[in-house]
C-alpha cells in the first residue's frame, strides 16, 4: 500500500463509522469505465460504481445536465411544482408499459421500496408482505423487513417486523404464503445481491396471477435490474408481465442519488396528500440528471447494446468457467448482470482480491459469485481487457 493510501485509511479510522469491510483501494477519479487511485493506478470498472454509473463515469451529457440545473435551481420544497420532476416522470411514463403511468421520486433504493410497501398497504388496506429468501431490498427498517438474508436481518430482529419468506423461484410456496392479509409480494427479476439468480421462466407471471387471486399486489424491485441492465428497459419485460408497482434506483441517476416507485393509476391514486414525502423527494438536480441518463441510453441505443454485450460477457465467462473445471459451478445472469460462480468461497474471494490487484474491479457477492455488471456503454476494448485480467488471475 502506498503512503497516500495509508494516510487516507488512518485519517478515516478516527472519524468515520466502520460499517463497511472496505477493499484495499481508494478512488479519486473516473472516466467512462476506467477509474484511478490516488497514486495514478488505473482500473477497469466492471461494477459501474455498484450498478449505478449506467452511462459510465462522468459522461459529458450527464455532467452538463447536473451543472446546468445546479446553476439554475438546485432544490425547492416538494410542495411547489417543478419541471425537472415532471419531465422525468413523463419520460418514465413513456418507457413503462401500460398501465403504469405514475412515479414518485426519492433518494435511494431502500427508500423507494419503503414507499412501495406503504403504497401497497394504502391500496389494499392490508398490512402483511411476502418476500423471497436470498432477496435484497435495502437497509432501512421497512426494507429489512422484506429482505431475505439472515446476515442482514439477524442483528435487527427485535426492531423489524416479521413477514413471510418463500424460496425464490417457487410459485407453489408463494401460493401457500399469499392470503387475505397480504398487501403485496415483493420480488426481484434477478436476485443480484443474492448471487445473480434470474427468475425462472414463467415465475413472475405466476406470482402476478397468484397475488391478484387473493387481492394482493405484486411489487417488482428493479433497483438493480432496471433502466436497461438486463437488455430490456425493465427486467420484468422478459416475463411479459406488468407489475402493480415497480421500484427503480441505482442506474437511474447514473451516479446521482435518485430512486423511484412507480405504479398504475389505480394503485398510485390511493395515496393522499401527506401520505408520503421527503425533503429531497424529487430534488431538481437529481431529476434532471436521471432525465439525461434516460436520454443518453435512448440516443446511444444502450438497452440493445446491453443485450448484445451481455451475451458476449456470458460467452467469455463460460469459457473461463469451463477452464476452471470443478472449481467453478458455471455462469448465471441476464444482459450485463452476470455472475461467475465458484465452488468455494475461499477461491472466489482470492480471485476477487487478485483481480483487484491486477487492475479490474469486480464484485464478490453471496460468498461464491464474482459479479460483473459494467456500465451499459463500456467500450468493448475495456470490457475485454477487464475480462482478460480476470481470466489471468484465475
Ligand atoms: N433493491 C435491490 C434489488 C438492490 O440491489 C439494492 C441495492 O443493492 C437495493 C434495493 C437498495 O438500494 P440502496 O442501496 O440504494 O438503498
Amino acid at each position: 500500500m502506498s503512503a497516500r493510501f495509508d494516510a487516507i485509511v488512518n485519517r478515516e479510522r478516527a472519524v468515520y463509522a466502520p460499517t463497511a469491510r472496505r477493499w484495499p483501494l481508494a478512488l479519486v477519479r473516473g472516466l467512462g469505465s476506467r477509474v484511478w487511485d490516488p497514486d495514478g493506478g488505473e482500473y477497469v470498472d466492471l461494477t459501474a460504481g455498484w450498478g449505478v454509473t449506467s452511462i459510465g463515469h462522468c459522461h459529458p451529457k450527464l455532467v452538463r445536465a447536473i451543472a446546468d440545473q445546479a446553476k439554475t435551481l438546485m432544490q425547492t420544497t416538494n410542495i411547489v411544482f417543478s419541471t425537472p420532476q415532471l419531465e422525468l416522470a413523463e419520460h418514465l411514463d413513456r418507457l413503462m408499459p401500460d398501465p403504469i403511468h405514475k412515479s414518485f421520486f426519492v433518494s435511494a433504493g431502500t427508500e423507494a421500496n419503503e414507499g412501495a410497501l406503504k403504497l401497497a398497504a394504502a391500496a389494499t388496506g392490508r398490512s402483511q408482505f411476502v418476500s423471497t429468501l436470498g432477496s435484497f431490498h435495502g437497509r432501512t427498517l421497512g426494507a429489512i423487513g422484506v429482505l431475505g438474508q439472515e446476515k442482514h436481518r439477524g442483528r435487527w430482529s427485535g426492531i423489524i417486523r416479521e413477514n413471510a419468506f418463500v424460496p425464490y423461484g417457487d410459485a407453489v410456496a408463494a401460493k401457500e404464503a399469499l392470503g387475505e392479509h397480504v398487501a403485496a409480494m415483493i420480488v426481484e427479476p434477478v436476485q443480484g445481491e443474492g448471487g445473480v439468480h434470474p427468475a425462472p421462466d414463467g415465475y413472475l407471471a405466476e406470482l402476478l396471477e397468484l397475488c391478484h387471486a387473493v387481492g394482493a399486489l405484486l411489487i417488482v424491485d428493479e433497483i438493480q435490474t432496471g433502466v436497461g441492465r438486463t437488455g430490456r428497459w425493465f427486467g420484468f419485460e422478459h416475463s411479459g408481465i406488468v407489475p402493480d408497482i415497480a421500484t427503480l434506483g441505482k442506474g437511474l441517476g447514473g451516479g446521482m442519488p435518485i430512486a423511484a416507485f412507480l405504479a398504475t393509476d389505480a394503485v398510485m391514486d390511493t395515496m393522499q396528500p401527506g401520505d408520503h414525502g421527503g425533503t429531497y423527494a424529487g430534488n431538481l438536480v437529481t431529476c434532471r440528471a436521471a432525465k439525461a441518463v434516460l436520454d443518453v441510453i435512448e440516443e446511444e441505443g444502450l438497452v440493445e447494446r446491453a443485450a448484445r454485450l451481455g451475451a458476449h460477457v456470458a460467452e467469455r465467462l463460460e469459457a473461463i468457467a469451463a477452464r476452471a473445471g470443478e472449481g467453478s459451478l458455471g455462469v448465471r445472469g441476464v444482459g450485463l448482470l452476470r455472475g461467475l460462480v465458484f465452488a468455494s468461497g475461499e477461491t472466489a474471494s482470492r480471485v476477487h482480491a487478485a483481480a483487484l490487484e491486477a487492475g479490474v474491479l469486480t464484485s464478490l457477492t453471496a460468498g461464491t459469485v464474482i459479479r460483473v455488471f459494467p456500465a451499459l456503454n463500456i467500450p468493448e476494448d475495456d470490457l475485454d481487457r477487464g475480462i482478460d485480467l480476470l481470466e489471468g488471475v484465475i
